[in-house]
């Protein structure tokens, strides 16, 4: 699985891509921590113990873009384009997971649910795993560096999207 800082950013991209980024700051702000917020949110599973399970899914992906449209989330003009952005946002996180480097059972992501409860990984990984070794200098070391390189990845992206949503009035 990705890191934090790798699933914010893709879900700035897709969310920018979804609805251009709000002006002037504090909207912008607002939408951009909103955005990280859904694209992150899908491993709090973790305190669960379900993790990469429910909530890495298309159903929770429908969940959450019916309340983020239903209580009109910062993240979109219309309740139809708030709908979009947080359904795909939700949805870019467990694709990420998929396609990363899967060591811990179950490997992959519960994707389908509740269609399918089968697991879905890709085997083509772009995305490095990353360690919850908490306190390890080798947690700090591997983690720093997965991060750095989905920022390489994705930066370049989420530019361009800014570019062209930010002066896509
Ligand atoms: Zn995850």
């Amino acid at each position: 699985m990705p890191s934090p800082i790798g699933h914010s950013l893709a879900g700035l991209a897709v969310g920018w891509a979804t609805n251009r980024a709000g002006r002037p700051l504090r909207p912008l702000v607002l939408q951009s921590v909103t955005l990280a917020a859904v694209s992150v949110a899908p491993d709090l599973d973790l305190l669960w113990d379900r993790h990469s399970r429910e909530t890495h899914s298309i159903g929770a992906a429908l969940i959450i873009a019916s309340l983020a449209a239903w209580r009109r989330w910062p993240i979109g003009a219309t309740r139809p384009r708030i709908f979009l952005a947080a359904l795909l946002v939700w949805l870019t996180h467990p694709l990420m997971d998929s396609f990363s480097i899967d060591n811990a059972p179950p490997v992959g992501v519960m994707l389908w649910w509740p269609f399918s409860t089968g697991f879905v990984h890709s085997a083509h990984a772009f995305f490095d795993p990353i360690s919850r070794s908490w306190g390890t200098t080798e947690m700090w070391t591997r983690n720093f560096t997965a991060a750095m390189h989905e920022a390489a990845m994705i930066l370049p992206i989420l530019f361009v999207v800014w570019l062209v949503r930010r002066s896509d009035q």
